[in-house]
């Protein structure tokens, strides 16, 4: 039993909580520890002592902890914190835009008539 597919599986290990849960466990300690109850430190690497609250992860050491805090993934997670996407940016990049193009063709002829007359 379990996942047969190889894909499905590796999505589902790499997975972390999202940016705006993160978010929220950065605002509000309460919604972190409720998160937090949902484990067993035993199960979790260095008992659950070095989370990375941006990252959602657990590490074994304090060593590790803090060079992953100097890491790249990690800054680049703090950057999306800190710059969430938009829902106008989420739009377009589910291909759901609209263009601009400038006022209507009414207000134009009716522009050009006032040059006319003047
Ligand atoms: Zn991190």
């Amino acid at each position: 039993m379990g996942i047969q597919s190889k894909r499905t599986k590796t999505k589902t290990r790499r997975y972390t909580r999202d940016v705006d849960q993160s978010k929220s466990d950065l605002l509000s300690p309460r919604h972190l520890q409720q998160f937090k109850d949902t484990k067993s430190p035993e199960d979790l690497p260095g008992l659950g002592r070095h989370y990375c609250v941006q990252c959602s992860r657990w590490f074994d050491t304090e060593f590790s902890l803090t060079t992953h805090n100097k890491g790249k993934p990690h800054k680049r997670r703090v950057k999306d914190l800190l710059n969430p996407y938009t829902h106008k940016e989420a739009d377009a990049a589910g291909g759901l835009t609209w263009t601009d193009n400038g006022p209507s063709s009414k207000t134009k002829a009716q522009d050009m008539e006032l040059d006319m007359t003047s």
